[in-house]
């Protein structure tokens, strides 16, 4: 696969592999050829290892390939709210977020920019001395992960569902897990062991993200189970989330997401995972509000 601006003719990035001419129209991701992004900022909010001083220098792309009922970024995912920008345009952010003290450089759902994306990071990434983390939902095909060898310091992947039936009802992905799966396998090829600074600080590495949701505890226990199974905890940190939030646009036809994950529910979870010998972090009930959603207010990209 190249990476010209031409990929994105008939656009074959994510497992939705869905064909559109971007130049003229957009993509199940909701998006045209021309990068778009809704904030660039040091953001607190994040893994210990990952927000360790600064903040991360976080850049969250507009548009989604997944596309969740229950989606905590809609602002941005769904309603598309963002700013046109450009590779020369981003290159610039990301050394901006450097010069600004940032962590690391966190590309928040990048995939369907690549091709502007390793644009980017190939003319920056000399230039930077902090690592460049890779934050996806994780319906990822590993064709176009292999493209960001090199380029990529640590990963940030989502692991969401692993039953078909589940991830087919909530995001329209009966194939989600076999695409995550393998994704996480590849970027943990490329990756490596994890390697942190003297602050705590990881430099290489991989952490998989789990969303807890309501409902689901014994698909969330499969998760860490095949974690468990097929990564070491050399190689993987585990982050285990308890902010689902339940917005007021899941339609009524999901009733089961209109309420928040119960306490049993998540140490459930982080039982298991405990017992698996799993490594990672878990999260305070306290971090289910709507307050931990960015305010997607285009800082740092106008
Ligand atoms: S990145 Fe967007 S346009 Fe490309 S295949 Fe995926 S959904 Fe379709």
């Amino acid at each position: 696969m190249s990476t010209s601006a031409s990929d994105y003719s008939a656009c074959t990035l994510c497992p939705r592999r869905c064909g559109a001419d971007r130049r003229t129209g957009v993509g199940y991701c909701g998006m045209g050829a021309v990068p778009t992004a809704a904030k660039a900022s040091l953001h607190k909010w994040e893994e210990p290892c990952i927000a360790y001083k600064n903040g991360a220098g976080t850049v969250f792309f507009t548009g989604c390939s997944l596309h969740c009922v229950y989606c905590q970024n809609n602002v941005i995912s769904r309603e598309l709210h963002g700013a046109q920008t450009s590779s020369d345009s981003l290159a610039d952010i990301f050394l901006r977020l450097q010069e600004q003290g940032a962590d690391n450089i966190e590309l928040v759902t990048p995939t369907h920019f690549l091709p502007d994306i390793i644009d980017a990071l190939e003319k920056v990434k000399p230039k930077l001395n902090v690592p460049v983390v890779y934050n996806t939902g994780g319906y990822e095909l590993t064709e176009t992960i292999r493209l960001l060898d090199g380029l990529v310091d640590v990963y940030l992947p989502d692991i969401k569902y692993f039953s078909p039936e589940l991830s087919a009802r909530y995001s329209n992905a009966p194939d989600y897990f076999d695409h995550a799966s393998a994704a996480v396998e590849e970027m943990i090829r490329q990756v490596g062991d994890l390697c942190y600074n003297d602050e705590g600080g990881l430099l290489k590495g991989t952490v998989i993200r789990h969303l807890v949701l309501p409902n689901c505890r014994h698909d969330s226990i499969k998760i860490m189970e095949w974690i468990a199974e097929h990564t070491t905890s050399e190689q993987v940190l585990v982050s285990i989330m308890n902010q689902y939030t339940p917005f007021g646009f899941i339609p009524d036809s999901f009733p089961e997401l209109k309420r928040r994950v119960t306490k049993m529910e998540y140490n459930s979870v982080v039982r298991r995972a405990s017992e698996l010998g799993l490594n990672g972090f878990t999260q305070e009930k306290s971090s289910a509000d709507a307050q931990y959603v960015p305010d997607f207010d285009l800082s740092g990209i106008k």
